[in-house]
């Protein structure tokens, strides 16, 4: 295969060059890798399988760069984000087939929700550094303090394959527009929309360096990159596991980090809920074929209730439509990848033979074949076992009852993890007194994944470190300074 890869998406047939982008050029590496797409289980592309090497030429780019757009300012940053954002919108349907047949989740949801959203991000912060990014100056004993936000430098960011270019552009987008430059690691199982992605900011305006692009594995790019010494700010998404080895890489330069990690969080199903409305939180939780971090993957549900919401749940279930995520009325698609499907049998497995109770699903869906597993409802688990406390990433559920509210807290409460939690109740009085002690970085009450990007995200405990969205943001890309004006020693 030729470094332009023809990617056979139905009808269209769209070239890609999967070679890393750097200093606004394509550079090839001595190794490719295979990119195998979950819905045929086929190799649909060859990508550069970059290592140290790249990585060095990737952020001497980038830091070559950084003193020319660092001086850019916030609106010219800002024009060439809204051109990309046009080029985002143009090429959605490109950027779309392609994500579908990468990661296997749903294209029609790429084409109306994510690559919309992935315009937005870029718009979002573009506009947030040009309107939002202040402080009110404020005195000390006659002395006028002045925040501002300086650019920092380059901007490693490692991400993961569930979401792909939205994910990248959560980070790609504060970081530009903060007046760092870029050296993006997307994750291996999911290269292709991040190289297309290189193209467009390059017919945008954006000066060569500003933004680089170096495939590979973890082990190999992602580690080299997170290594570098010349680094001024890494921010991760991904695993716990893998976080723990950033972390230690990124003590040796004592860079500073930002973690969006995994979770394991409740959805609390209370008896005075709208039953039709807690067994629509319920199913929205096998969304992406359960390969989102946010997902509500532990049900509590009130013991008064439990019967008639199993009942409800179960016939919901059944009526979710498996299938080729390019079909417009498949509601769950493939898992990604044959590591991440064997994962999730196993861990069902090791449930059923350990006493749990599968009132739907636990198997592979015999109909479908390839990397197709059945929504999943696990109950009567085992207290501590795996399954009730590990992060499964796939469309499994687990079901607990509790009769009080402070039993549901204690349960929703007992994991490691703190990223996000579903409440159901028809009582605000009692949703107010119970999200007040619910550890999550996001609680949804009485609905799933609003998300304003003004609004604070990330997890609490082992779910992550730090805070993305407005300004949270430009805190972490951003070095926040302080300016002391004094009253006196003015010559004019
Ligand atoms: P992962 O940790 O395996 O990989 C994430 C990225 O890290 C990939 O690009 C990978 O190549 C890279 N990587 C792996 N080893 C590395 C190393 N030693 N040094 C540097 N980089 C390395 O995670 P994944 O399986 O791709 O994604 C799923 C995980 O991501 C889940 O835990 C999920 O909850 C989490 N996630 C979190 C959020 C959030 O916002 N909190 C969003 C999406 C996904």
């Amino acid at each position: 295969m030729s470094d332009i890869q023809e990617i056979i998406a139905g009808e269209l047939t769209i070239p890609v060059d999967t070679r890393h982008w750097i200093n606004g050029e394509r550079v090839s590496s001595a190794c490719q890798f295979e990119d195998i797409s979950p819905i045929t289980g086929e190799c649909i592309a060859l990508i550069s399988r970059g290592g140290e090497t790249e990585v060095n030429l990737a952020v001497d780019a980038a830091r070559a760069a950084f003193p020319g757009w660092a001086r850019t300012s916030p609106a010219d940053r800002g024009a060439i984000l809204n051109a990309i954002a046009d080029m985002v919108e143009e090429n959605n349907e490109l950027l779309s087939q392609l994500e579908t047949l990468d990661n296997g989740a749903l294209l029609r949801s790429h084409r109306r929700g994510v690559m919309p959203r992935v315009a937005h991000n870029l718009r979002f912060f573009a506009d947030w550094a040009i309107n939002e990014l202040h402080h009110p100056d404020f005195e000390t004993r006659g002395h006028v303090n002045k925040v501002s936000w300086d650019p920092s430098g380059v901007a490693a960011l490692i991400t993961p394959w569930n979401a792909p270019l939205m994910l990248a552009t959560w980070k790609i987008a504060p970081a530009l527009a903060a007046g760092d430059t870029v050296v993006l690691k997307p994750a291996e199982w999911s290269p292709l929309t991040a190289s297309f992605f290189a193209e467009l900011t390059k017919r945008s305006g954006l000066p060569d360096g500003v933004f680089n692009v170096v495939q590979g594995f973890g082990a190999e790019a992602g580690n080299a990159l997170v290594s570098h010494p010349d680094l001024a700010r890494i921010s991760f998404t991904g695993s716990v596991p893998t976080a723990k080895l950033v972390a230690k890489a990124a003590a040796e330069n004592l860079t500073p980090c930002s973690f969006e990690l995994g979770g394991k969080s409740p959805t609390i199903i209370f008896d005075d809920a709208d039953l039709e409305l807690a067994v629509t939180l319920a199913a929205e939780q096998f969304d992406n074929a359960g390969q989102v971090c946010l997902s509500g993957t532990r049900l509590l549900v009130q013991e008064s209730i439990a019967p008639s919401f199993i009942e409800a749940f179960t016939a919901k279930a059944r009526s979710i439509v498996q299938g080729d995520p390019r079909e417009e009325d498949t509601q769950i698609g493939p898992q990604i990848h044959v590591r991440q499907f064997d994962k999730i049998k196993g861990y069902v497995d090791r449930a059923k033979e350990a006493g749990a109770h599968i009132v739907f699903g636990g198997t592979p869906n015999e109909n479908k074949g390839g990397l197709y597993f059945c929504p999943t409802l696990v109950t009567q688990a085992e207290v501590g076992s795996e399954i009730l406390t590990d992060e499964i990433f796939g469309p499994v559920l687990t079901m607990q009852t509790f009769t009080t509210d402070e039993e549901a807290l204690e349960l929703a409460n007992g994991t490691e993890f703190g990223l996000a939690a579903v409440v159901a109740t028809g009582s605000k009085e009692r949703a107010e007194k119970f999200t007040e002690h619910l550890v999550a970085g996001t609680i949804w009450v009485n609905c799933f994944y609003v998300r304003d990007l003004a609004a604070p995200f990330g997890g609490s405990r082992k779910s992550g470190v730090g805070r993305e969205g407005g300004t949270w943001s430009f805190d972490f890309y951003a070095d926040v300074k302080n300016t002391v004006y004094s009253p006196n020693g003015w010559k004019e």
